[in-house]
């Protein structure tokens, strides 16, 4: 009987999965790549071979409509499919470590508590991840699993980059600039060396800009800051996150609007950015097809938040060599890269227009002083390396 191992990205609405297989005497490989959507809507299960071939994409009973749920509903689908599997252990995206939490563990239920208490930091993101683990705990006690963090690459930033410039007795509590998306930057930097050799030791910006979007400055492949900070909340436009606004915003909608804890956290996470800014969509690719002012607006708000970020990480550099894209509109939006690299072309940015739509790598021209690269993350297989190095487990390739 072959093992396995299972990858899982557990969010609010959607649980991304990977299955890896080792047949017996050899490698890690992977066997499944999938996700569980429209929890709690409409849920979905769709899943591919390492060759993309469709193993499943089936409508699911109304009943998934949380993340226990989701859990259930895969496990039975991963039964039908390889009946009496071995599952050597799991490994999980979590969000946020805080301070106690940087590098990949081992989880034990008062791991799991721990990391309860930082829910509050991370309302859109870490209850899922935990219950995920929660679910794996009741139906797979016996398996190890790892909880992995986004916090964690961004764990080496100095005590300036870290502060919050609060009364320093409120910072004793954890309040302080932590950075997010750390498994993405992780695996760029990985790959760097293979992809762009020339760069991977440089001062390189990395533009992770997806539904969740940020920026990383890296240095000889290690992360010196980023846009996001304490909470996921921090820096650029997201899809529904407004990204850095004036404080006094905030205390305007407590008191003079009253509204609630409550009703603000939601306003933040859940109604901004993208989708506040045009009252249509959260989505960069129906907006980009949109003709209506608002929806304008709200891309030309992404592209000059972004802009100017990487203005400001270029000054934390002390100048910039390469400026990467990844995730869902890095990867697949050419007209955003080009928008982001014609503002950026005061720092030496010259791109080259045919490459940026023709799916190359380097989308800068060969003279170009800054050169511009597409990248694609890979999350999930950094979250697998992590979680295999702790079991003792043989890396996989891919
Ligand atoms: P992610 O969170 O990384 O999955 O990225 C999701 C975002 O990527 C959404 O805003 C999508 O609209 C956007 N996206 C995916 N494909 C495209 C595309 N071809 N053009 C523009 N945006 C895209």
């Amino acid at each position: 009987m072959d093992d396995y191992a299972l990858v899982l990205n557990a969010g609010s609405s959607s649980l991304k999965f990977c299955v890896y297989q080792r047949p017996r005497d050899n490698d890690w490989e992977i066997a499944a790549r999938g996700q569980i959507e429209g929890i709690g809507t409409s849920p979905r299960l769709s899943a591919k071979d390492a060759q993309g071939a469709v193993l499943v994409n089936n409508s699911l009973d109304a009943s998934v409509a949380d993340g226990h749920a989701a859990i259930e509903a895969l496990a039975s689908w991963l039964r039908s499919k390889w009946p009496g599997a071995h599952v050597l252990g799991v490994g999980h995206r979590v969000v946020h470590g805080g301070t106690r939490y940087g590098q990949p563990v081992l989880l034990t239920r008062q791991t799991l508590s721990d990391l309860y208490e930082l829910v509050p930091l991370a309302p859109l993101h870490q209850p899922y991840n935990l219950a995920a683990i929660d679910a794996v705990f009741e139906r797979l006690p016996g398996v190890p699993q790892v909880a992995c963090f986004d916090t964690g690459f961004h764990a080496g930033h100095s005590q300036v980059v870290e502060l919050i410039p609060l009364p320093k007795e409120i910072c004793k509590s954890g309040l302080r600039r932590y950075g997010f998306h750390g498994l993405s930057y992780e695996y760029i930097a990985s790959v760097l060396p293979t992809v762009a050799p020339a760069i991977a030791k440089a001062r390189v910006i990395v533009a992770h800009l997806g539904s969740g979007a940020s920026l990383c400055a890296l240095k000889d492949g290690r992360s010196l800051d980023s846009t996001l900070g304490f909470t996921a909340l921090d820096g650029l436009c997201m899809g529904t996150r407004p990204g850095a606004i004036d404080p006094g915003v905030l205390l305007y909608l407590f008191q003079n609007l009253e509204l609630s804890a409550k009703e603000v956290e939601t306003m933040l996470y859940k109604q901004s950015g993208l989708l506040g800014i045009s009252g249509i969509s959260n989505d960069m690719r129906d907006l980009l097809g949109r003709s209506e002012p608002e929806a304008r607006l709200a891309v030309d708000y992404f592209v000059y938040r972004a802009a100017k970020e990487i203005g400001a990480l270029a000054a934390v550099l002390g100048g910039v060599d390469a400026l990467v894209f990844t995730a869902g509109i890095g990867e697949n939006s050419s007209e955003i890269r080009r928008r982001i690299c014609e503002a950026s072309s005061w720092l030496g940015l010259d791109l080259d227009a045919q490459a940026n739509t023709s799916g190359n790598s380097r989308i800068s021209t060969e003279q170009s002083r800054v050169s511009a690269w597409v990248v694609p993350t890979n999350e999930e297989l950094m979250i697998a390396r992590h979680t295999w190095s702790l079991l003792g487990f043989m890396q996989p390739v891919s």
